[in-house]
């Protein structure tokens, strides 16, 4: 085990066998940095890489880390505890990954060198809910709207003036 590197050098890595893990910090992460409030909370991280059929590059991970999001029910803070796990194969064309079982999630890839940060933000951000919510029944922000936005103008009192004015 050793600190992940800035960048991921598939082929090399996958052929060597490496296993990586780090624990870093959401602020390491300026596209999930942007989203949530927690940016000093721990994501922990582990990559291991592998050859699948002696040419197929695989990147196995698991990540762990907690989001602050605003809750789209009731608009207050919502903390969620995210834990993506993948089994990634590279493959250089749809032909190459046939003979893989379902365990695999396939990715066509030309590139051998990626980011490290960009490719952890991709899996963690499709680990967050659409529509991030308490899990206990919160009361929606729609029943807690300012007293004056719930006094509407009774239909009627338009009506009344105009009976009003034809008596005149
Ligand atoms: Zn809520």
């Amino acid at each position: 085990m050793q600190g992940i590197p800035e960048n991921i050098k598939l082929f090399s890595f996958a052929k060597k066998g490496l296993i990586f893990s780090h624990i870093y910090k959401v602020k390491d992460f300026p596209r999930i940095r942007d989203i949530v409030t927690n940016i000093n909370d721990e994501v922990k991280v582990e990559l291991s890489f592998y050859m699948e059929d002696n040419n197929i590059p695989c990147i196995k991970g698991k990540i762990e880390l907690k989001v602050a999001l605003d809750c789209q029910r009731c608009l207050d803070e919502v903390s969620l505890h995210l834990n993506p796990s993948f089994n990634l194969a590279f493959l250089k064309n749809e032909q190459q990954g046939e003979g893989l079982d379902s365990s695999f999630e396939t990715i066509l890839n030309e590139n051998e060198e990626f980011s490290t940060i960009e490719f952890i933000t991709d899996e963690v951000l499709i680990s967050i809910p659409m529509i991030p919510m308490h899990s206990h029944e919160c009361v929606s922000y729609k029943d807690k709207q300012p007293i004056e936005e719930q006094k509407r103008e009774n239909p009627f009192a338009i009506l009344e003036q105009l009976k009003k004015s034809n008596r005149e």
